[in-house]
């Protein structure tokens, strides 16, 4: 079910991880964000569209990580696009033959193992670096590129709706998930990226993140805020008391205080390796 939440700006959840997928209405048609997760749903929204008289003109995944990059042939055969180094990303991830049946192992230990169709996974159409916003007829949406969490990600800012949408960055239900494979200084590229989210942050009255509930206007600073704590403190090898993880865990999501542990673990064998950071 598509739900409203900004002028010609709607949003479709997901069961799984409570993903985002985002709908924003253009002239000729929609531009869809991260298209969602189980093939079910993804016809569903191809239902909502077409009894609406939408098509699908454009697609945009927000980062090369597969629950951002999939597809269902229902939505039509518009261009999908990414960041150049999104794009790039996953095209050196599927030269790799085992790439798709990597990730349907990891979907068999899911509860939606059975329920993801992987054949148009990735289909990404890469932006010219730098490109400012996509190129669409419809609201000028704003691209947002950063270092944080995956390579080449990006946030959209759709200016004239007031909307941001963050990808896998100020979730109410997610910690901040640092690219621990890919830069050189994940810490420093997460909190550069919060930095940017900020500069815009006075004209959102609406955040989406990837996984979890949108927020109005007073969430936009709380969740910058909130997710600069937990990585300043993760710096640190602080204690932190994030409601995200541990006891507050909300019920169902008492795996993300196991992820926060991952990072601690991996980030004290980095400092071990190279050093504590600055
Ligand atoms: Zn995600």
């Amino acid at each position: 079910m598509l739900r409203q939440v900004a002028e010609g700006v709607l949003v479709h959840e997901s069961e799984f991880v409570q993903s985002n997928a985002v709908v924003v209405h253009g002239r000729a048609g929609v531009l869809l964000i991260d298209p969602g997760v189980q093939d079910h749903e993804m016809d569903c929204l191809a239902n909502d569209l077409s009894d609406s008289g939408q098509t699908v003109v454009a697609g945009f995944s927000t980062h090369p990580h597969w629950d951002h990059l999939l597809w269902h042939v229902r939505l039509g055969a518009p261009p999908r696009y990414g960041t150049a180094r999104c794009a790039a990303t996953v095209l050196d991830q599927l030269s790799d033959p085992e790439a798709k049946a990597r990730i349907a192992d990891h979907l068999l230990e899911t509860e939606i193992a059975g329920q993801v169709s992987l054949d148009l996974l990735g289909l990404v159409t890469a932006l010219p670096a730098g490109t400012a916003r996509i190129p669409w007829d419809g609201p000028q949406v704003r691209i947002i590129e950063h270092h944080a969490h995956a390579p080449g990600h990006a946030a959209l800012l759709i200016e004239e709706r007031g909307v941001l949408v963050a990808g896998d960055m100020l979730s109410d239900v997610l910690i901040p998930m640092l690219d621990l494979d890919g830069t050189a200084d994940p810490i420093d590229d997460y909190l550069t990226a919060l930095r940017l989210l900020e500069g815009v942050a006075g004209n959102v009255d609406v955040v989406v993140p990837g996984h979890g509930s949108v927020g109005g206007a007073d969430q936009v600073h709380a969740r910058i805020e909130r997710d600069r704590a937990y990585v300043l403190a993760l710096r640190e090898g602080r204690a932190l008391s994030d409601p995200r993880i541990g006891l507050s865990a909300r019920p169902g999501w008492e795996w993300v205080s196991d992820v926060h542990d991952g990072q601690l673990q991996r980030l004290a064998q980095r400092n071990e390796r190279d050093g504590a950071p600055r």
